[in-house]
C-alpha cells in the first residue's frame, strides 16, 4: 500500500508549554459552578494542565521523543505601567508561569535526563527584542545541562528580525514558521536556511487545534493526519507537529492525546524518523555535504518576510 514510503521522511514532534497549571480557569469554573470541586485544580499533582508524566510515558511507550519548549512570559507586576493597559499583557499574565520553580526545574531535569529536548518558547513581545530573547534563553539555560539550541516564538509570532535576532543570541534552528488555523505543506517539504548558513527554520505543519476537532470529528481528524504523513512520505519531507501539553488531558480536551499516538504510530509504520528538532537538526547539520536543503533555490524568496501573526492573542 506504501510502496512508495522509503523512509527517508521524519516526524518532528514539539510541545509549546504555555500554560502548565490550571488556574483561573478553576476560579472561574468555580464562580461559574457555585462549587468548590475545580479548585482541587490548584492543588499540586492533580493540576489537569500538569501532563509532563503522562506525555513522556506515552512516547516512552512509543520508543519515541519529542522537544518541550518553555515559556518566560515576564511578569505584569514588573512590567512598565503603560503595560498594565494592553489587554494582551493581561491575557499573558494570566497564564503565565515561573519557569525556574521547582517544579519546573525538576521537570526539566527528567526530561533531559530521558533524552528529550528542552528548548526556547520565546514570549509574546521578544520576537522584535533580541535582549529580551537573549535573557530568557540564558534563564533557561541556567536550567539545562546542554545549551539551548532551538525553539518556538509564543503565539507564532516572527518580526522581520527575529531570524537575525535567534543567530545571534546563538540559537541554531527556529520552528515558528507557520499557523494555528490551517495546516498543511505550505511553507515546502523541507527545513529552510534563510541566511544559507547552518540556521535552519523548520516550518510547522500542524498544531493540533488547526485540524478538526478530534472530539467531536474523530475520522476527520485522523484522516487529516493521516494524509499528511503519506504526503510527507512521498515527498520526503520533513513534518513538524505541535501539540501543546494541556490537550493531553483527555477530559478537557477530548480526543487529541488519542489523535496524538495514533499520529506517532503511523509515522513509525510508514518508516518515519521521529523525534524533537535538535536531533533531527544534528542529523542534517552531519549530512550537510549532501544535504539537499543547502541546494534549495526556494529557502528564502518564499517566505513573506516580516509577518506578524495576524493570530488571536487569547490562545496559544
Ligand atoms: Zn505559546
Amino acid at each position: 500500500m506504501h510502496a512508495d514510503v522509503d523512509g527517508s521522511f521524519a516526524l518532528c514532534l514539539t510541545h509549546d508549554v504555555d500554560r502548565p497549571y490550571k488556574t483561573y480557569q478553576a476560579l472561574y469554573d468555580a464562580l461559574r459552578e457555585r462549587s468548590l470541586r475545580p479548585l482541587r485544580a490548584f492543588a499540586p499533582r492533580t493540576n489537569p494542565f500538569w501532563q509532563f508524566d503522562d506525555i513522556t510515558a506515552l512516547e516512552s511507550d512509543l520508543g519515541v521523543r519529542s522537544a518541550f519548549y518553555l515559556l518566560n512570559e515576564p511578569s505584569l507586576f514588573r512590567q512598565p505601567w503603560r503595560a498594565w493597559t494592553e489587554p494582551t499583557h493581561w491575557l499573558e499574565h494570566l497564564g503565565r508561569y515561573d519557569v525556574t520553580a521547582d517544579d519546573i526545574r525538576a521537570l526539566v531535569d527528567r526530561l533531559e535526563a530521558g533524552g528529550w529536548e528542552v528548548g526556547l518558547h520565546g514570549s509574546y513581545h521578544s520576537p522584535g527584542d533580541p535582549g529580551r530573547l537573549g535573557r530568557e534563553k540564558r534563564v533557561l539555560e541556567s536550567m539545562t545541562d546542554r545549551p539551548v539550541v532551538g525553539g518556538r516564538q509564543h503565539h507564532l509570532r516572527l518580526g522581520a528580525d527575529s531570524w537575525h535576532h535567534h543567530r545571534a543570541i546563538g540559537l541554531r534552528y527556529d520552528a515558528s514558521l507557520g499557523s494555528s488555523s490551517s495546516y498543511g505543506f505550505r511553507w515546502g517539504y523541507r527545513p529552510r536556511r534563510p541566511f544559507d548558513d547552518d540556521f535552519v527554520v523548520f516550518p510547522l505543519t500542524a498544531m493540533e487545534v488547526a485540524l478538526p476537532d478530534p472530539g467531536e470529528r474523530f475520522v476527520d481528524a485522523w484522516e487529516a493526519c493521516r494524509d499528511l504523513l503519506v504526503e510527507a512520505a512521498r515527498n520526503d519531507a520533513v513534518m513538524t507537529v505541535l501539540w501543546h501539553p494541556r490537550y493531553f488531558n483527555e477530559r478537557e480536551f477530548p480526543g487529541y492525546r488519542r489523535l496524538y499516538r495514533r499520529l506517532v504510530e503511523h509515522a513509525l509504520e510508514l518508516g518515519a524518523w521521529v523525534g524533537p528538532p535538535r536531533a533531527l537538526y544534528e542529523r542534517l547539520d552531519y549530512d550537510r555535504g549532501t544535504d539537499p536543503i543547502t541546494s534549495d533555490p526556494t529557502a528564502v524568496d518564499g517566505f513573506e518576510r516580516g509577518v506578524e501573526s495576524s493570530e488571536r492573542p487569547t490562545s496559544h
